[in-house]
């Protein structure tokens, strides 16, 4: 789950993380008083959207005065921002934040995350702040610092000091430096982030250090035990289908493609997603109704992918083991009674209360292609999701 940069902020200040002073504005008027209440400009007016690249979008502004502020915050406000981040299409722009502006020397990175290779968070940093890091890191990797951290100790002292050291930071710097570490790592495991981001981390020209971009991610398996988190979801940032999933407990993430998949078991929904590629077809959705789904989640779960206009096709890949068939078949024929199935559906089944699945299906009088194995259920899906298009 994501979070918005203004409520990144309030969370990393609790930890005594430097951050400027700013207020979320959700109209102009209440931008134009938030800059005075904060104090003396300049003021900087940020359009608060999940995506990064906003500067380069129009959508990081620095404001003179009290009025300049409400005319940029009127600019962004019901603005659909575009950076390379956010796709072609853009994210609509619902509130802004309005924070005192800082004179910057010099910009840094700083990230945190779980590094797979060592099974540790780790702390990574750039004197190349401000810029695409993915970028950085591909062009002139050396520039990329890397500090693994230990679990059983967490972050400590000296690791800072080294790591600001190798930043060129100096005298009181330095100090600093190591307060907003520890700060940004006790924030990432209190939270159960799986990414913490701050670019830049600014040296300002008065010399003092301030996180003035930030940017969390949480682990979704974590989120029961931190409300405060859950709290700050905001819906309107993600995929409409996403949202039902996650409320019926379904692995569904939403893709590109015209083929609707629905299967049982992670694996088995990769595999089925390479088939259909591997035919010549595109998934629409990687979507696991999980091993003990219910006749309710099944349901839910087509009508989820019902609902997803670029779907032409979709292939039920089941391997019934905890799984039953017919309960699978039963959620089918439901969903589909619903809402209508308006595409042509090809089910693989296998496994336990197969042929009572089997012969639902067939008895429902749903236009239901039947499949034997992965390759005949992909042939026959791609090959009838394009022979649509042809006719
Ligand atoms: P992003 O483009 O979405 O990553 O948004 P950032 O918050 O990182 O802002 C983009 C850029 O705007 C930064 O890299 C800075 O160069 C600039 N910027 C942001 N805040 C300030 C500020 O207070 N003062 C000045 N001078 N520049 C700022
Ligand atoms: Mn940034």
């Amino acid at each position: 789950m994501n979070i918005h940069e203004y409520q990144a902020k309030e969370i990393l200040r609790k930890y005594g993380v430097a951050v400027p002073d700013g207020h979320v504005c959700y109209n102009s008027a209440s931008a134009r008083d938030w800059a005075k209440r904060i104090g003396e400009g300049p003021w900087v007016v940020k359009a608060q959207i999940h995506a990064g690249g906003r500067g380069k979008g129009g959508g990081v502004k620095l404001a003179r005065t009290p009025d300049q502020v409400r005319d940029f915050a009127r600019e962004m406000i019901g603005m659909t921002l575009v950076t390379h981040q956010t796709g072609p299409e853009g994210k609509l722009v619902k509130r802004v934040l309005v924070e005192k502006g800082c004179n910057i020397a010099n910009e840094l990175y700083i990230s945190l995350l779980v590094d797979r290779a060592t099974s540790k968070v780790t702390l990574m940093a750039s004197t190349e702040g401000g810029m695409d890091i993915e970028e950085v890191a591909e062009k002139t990797p050396e520039k990329i610092l890397k500090e693994p951290i230990d679990p059983l100790v967490g972050l400590l002292p000296f690791q800072c000091r080294k790591l600001a050291f190798k930043l060129g930071l100096e005298g009181k710097q330095v100090g600093q430096a190591v307060k907003l570490l520890i700060g940004l790592y006790e924030a990432f495991v209190g939270y159960d982030c799986s990414l913490l981001e701050i670019n830049p981390l600014v040296v300002t020209a008065e010399g003092d250090l301030l996180a003035i971009d930030a940017k969390l991610n949480f682990d979704d398996n974590a989120l029961f035990r931190h409300r405060l988190i859950r709290d700050m979801r905001d819906y309107d940032e993600e995929d409409h289908n996403e949202i039902e999933a996650s409320q019926y407990d379904l692995s569904y993430i939403a893709l590109d493609g015209n083929i609707g998949c629905l299967v049982n078991g992670a694996g088995l929904a990769m595999a089925t997603m390479d088939i259909i590629k591997h035919c010549g077809g595109k998934p629409a959705n990687f979507l696991d109704v999980g091993g003990g789904a219910t006749i309710e989640r099944v349901t839910e779960a087509f009508k989820i992918i019902l609902s997803d206009e670029k779907v032409e096709g979709i292939l039920v890949n089941i391997f019934g083991g905890i799984m039953k068939c017919d309960v699978i078949a039963t959620g089918v024929i439901e969903a589909a009674r619903q809402v209508g199935l308006e595409v042509p559906l090809v089910v693989r089944l296998e496994g336990t209360n197969v042929e009572k699945g089997k012969k639902m299906l067939a008895e429902s009088g749903l236009n239901i292609v039947a499949a034997d194995g992965m390759a005949d259920a992909a042939q026959k899906i791609v090959r009838a999701v394009q022979n649509q298009e042809k006719g």
